[in-house]
């Protein structure tokens, strides 16, 4: 009904607002309107409605995997077939599938020198592993920074690594990949161990034994924590993964493996009789990603990503429904409604110069798992021509411990790659919005590290700019009680345009965002 209303509604307008000039040789030119009039189509009526549904009981909280969850990508599909906008993929097909799998705690040994370490005991992992391996490379710190790389000269091509936590220091006491007394981000807690994952199976290791003493324990407690509650955990598939696996391992084994590794330097080839029986029941699970874009009318293949999780906590042990309005079900919603502001727009012959991708991902709740999936193993678009990404992530709600302005939001990761972004976003929102941007999470130290903890990351982590949008916590975040009746639909409206003006001139601005920053 209301695309018909806004058909004869265009034609009217056609006449007296976006002129619609014949010259004489037909061509037909529009005069642009104002992204203003478009933003103006994302209305609290409109998120309301969504919300009330995507949000409902009916969805069951939205877990990866579960009913709810199949509801939720059914309901986006829809919405993106009722505005007629295409699928990402070539074949038309709006879901990426992404393959998961349930793995409960692993159970098995290490047997080293034929001396055997048992598992939760000597080393954790969260990975299934078998195999026998005469040599080990011992790699140092495993890390790889401009010209420093513990790699030098090591052959690690389907071999087991050996990997200590910790920097290189030179002589002067400074450390080798700062060049100061300042640590890099290979000892930030949230990304080092990923980073030597990362680059590991980039050299083509089968897996690898990590050795932090200082952490160990730490591990150790989750691990034993995961074991009395084993309620399994979900991983992107193993198969999607290409098998890799990480063992935590603590001084005993370590030494057992390179005596006096604490104060080894130099990386060398081990050899060492390794047997790995290491099995873990596992359940596969297929998920979704729902994708959608609008193809950019003078440079299509550069792509503007935005993004939210259409995934929440579902059911909990006692029956309540954790329905998710603001967590995610306020960031899915927006997007909805910014794609369809994008397509009014593309409909009067405005639609944005480049691709505008909507990527609504699963798995979020359970480890960024739909995204690090985009990311990691199947970009429908090229990362590499992926010029930013805008990730929405409760949006809907007010952070009670904030005080001052409640037509606020927290912005976070804007000026972490690109000084551009960070500015453009500033200047749109003086010029349309007018919202409190609020940076206190800003800092990738917060201890909250909300950088770390949303879909965003796994785009900056590949020095993609980004920007995440987020109201901070609440009294209902995780718990039944975030429920669409909660919303603010005034903040969640303007907060909604405020992002659709960002992407809009990102979108159309005549140079890409630069990239000025590159995280290591
Ligand atoms: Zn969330």
């Amino acid at each position: 009904m209301k695309k018909l209303i806004m058909m004869t509604m265009g034609m009217v307008m056609a006449c007296n607002s976006s002129q619609k000039t014949i010259s004489e040789t037909s061509e037909v030119t529009y005069t642009p309107k104002s992204p203003k009039v478009y933003a103006e189509t994302i209305t609290e009526e409109e998120l309301k409605e969504h919300l009330y549904i995507y949000a409902s009981d009916d969805f069951e909280g939205r877990e990866t995997g579960k009913p709810g969850q199949k509801k939720a990508v059914e309901y986006l599909r829809e919405k993106y077939k009722t505005m007629d906008i295409p699928a990402a993929k070539k074949d038309g097909d709006y879901f990426q599938n992404v393959p998961l799998e349930v793995s409960q705690l692993p159970k098995g040994s290490l047997t080293v020198n034929g001396k055997e370490y048992p598992l939760g005991t000597d080393f954790l992992t969260f990975s299934r592993a078998q195999g026998s391996y005469d040599h080990i490379v011992y790699a140092g710190y495993g890390i790889e920074s401009g010209n420093y790389s513990d790699y030098n000269n090591l052959d690690v091509e389907g071999k087991i690594v050996l990997i200590k936590a910790g920097e290189p220091v030179d002589d002067n006491g400074n450390y080798k990949i700062s060049g100061s007394s300042k640590k890099s981000v290979w000892s930030n807690m949230s990304e080092s161990m990923g980073k030597r994952m990362e680059l590991a199976t980039s050299k083509g290791a089968k897996g690898m034994l990590y050795f932090d003493q200082a952490n160990f324990p730490r591990f150790k407690s989750r691990f034993d924590w995961m074991k009395s509650n084993d309620s399994g955990r979900m991983e992107l598939s193993n198969d999607s993964t290409g098998g890799f696996f990480t063992f935590w391992i603590n001084s005993k084994l370590a030494n057992a493996i390179l005596p006096n590794i604490a104060t080894q330097k130099k990386g060398k080839t081990l050899t060492v009789p390794l047997k790995i029986d290491v099995q873990s029941q596992n359940n596969g699970v297929v998920s979704e990603n729902v994708v959608a874009v609008i193809e950019g009318s003078e440079k299509p293949e550069e792509y503007v990503v935005i993004s939210s999780h259409l995934d929440h906590i579902g059911v909990s042990p006692d029956g309540e429904i954790n329905n998710g309005a603001d967590d995610d079900g306020s960031g899915s919603v927006a997007l909805l409604e910014i794609a369809q502001a994008f397509k009014q727009a593309a409909e009067d012959g405005q639609g944005p110069k480049r691709s505008i991708v909507f990527l609504h991902v699963t798995g979020e709740e359970k480890g960024l798992l739909g995204s690090r999936y985009y990311t990691d193993i199947e970009p429908i678009f090229p990362l590499k021509q992926t010029v930013a990404n805008l990730n929405i992530d409760m949006i809907g709600r007010i952070d009670p411990k904030r005080t001052g302005e409640r037509n606020y939001i927290y912005l976070i990761g804007s000026d972490k790659l690109s000084t551009d972004l960070h500015e453009l976003s500033e200047e749109v929102n003086t010029k349309f919005t007018n919202i409190e941007l609020d940076y206190t999470f800003n800092d990738e130290n917060d201890p909250n590290r909300f950088y770390y903890r949303s879909d965003h990351y796994n785009f900056a982590k590949n020095n993609i700019p980004i920007i995440f949008y987020f109201n901070g916590t609440h009294d209902d975040y995780h718990r039944p009680g975030d429920t669409p009746d909660k919303i603010n639909y005034d903040l969640l409206e303007n907060r909604t345009r405020l992002i659709f003006h960002t992407a809009w001139e990102v979108a159309n601005r005549e140079q890409r965002v630069i990239v000025d920053k590159i995280l290591e």
